[in-house]
């Protein structure tokens, strides 16, 4: 069964930056799974992913466009420390918090400490990077009608709720 449309598929990956040097990786935990066509994962990975079976290994490079986008250098902002979710006692720069917004909390990452305010970098931490991904399919299958519903996967590496 290939990857596409209405398929989940389950895999095995290892994220390197340009130089190769390892990033993360999902070994030797949980595969990940996604839904084809829903955005569950990046865009340049779905892509190079389509059409592929279980038991293929795949290596693809990713400029930031395919990736999470370019960096922003407006993206720098100040923050009232009291609309931090649960911040740290003693705030570092370099440290990623949570800010509380009206939808989900947002990653952010901390480039000045005041008394009441912090100012952080809401870029994404790969923005701006050209990624590498070495991916191995471990099983493709046909998405159950609620998976298709909630337009994400289920079970293992999927979503639990
Ligand atoms: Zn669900």
């Amino acid at each position: 069964m290939e990857i596409g449309f209405g398929k989940i598929a389950t895999f095995h990956y290892t994220l390197k930056d340009e130089k190769g040097v390892e990033i993360e990786t999902s070994r030797p935990g949980e595969p990940q799974a996604f839904l084809y066509g829903r955005r569950n994962i990046i865009a340049g990975l779905e892509e190079a992913l389509e059409g592929k079976q279980a038991g293929d290994e795949v290596t693809v490079t990713l400029p930031p466009d395919k990736a999470y986008g370019p960096r922003q250098e407006n993206a720098i902002t100040r923050v009232p420390i009291k609309h931090l979710l649960n911040p740290p006692k003693r705030m570092r720069p370099g440290m990623v918090v949570s800010i509380n917004t009206r939808e989900e909390p947002k990653q952010a990452r901390v480039t000045k400490v005041g008394k009441f305010n912090v100012d952080v970098d809401t870029n994404h931490p790969l923005a701006g990077e050209t990624l590498q991904f070495e991916v191995e399919i471990l099983e493709v299958r046909e998405a159950s009608k609620e998976e298709l519903a909630h337009g994400h996967a289920h079970g293992p590496g999927g979503h639990h709720h």
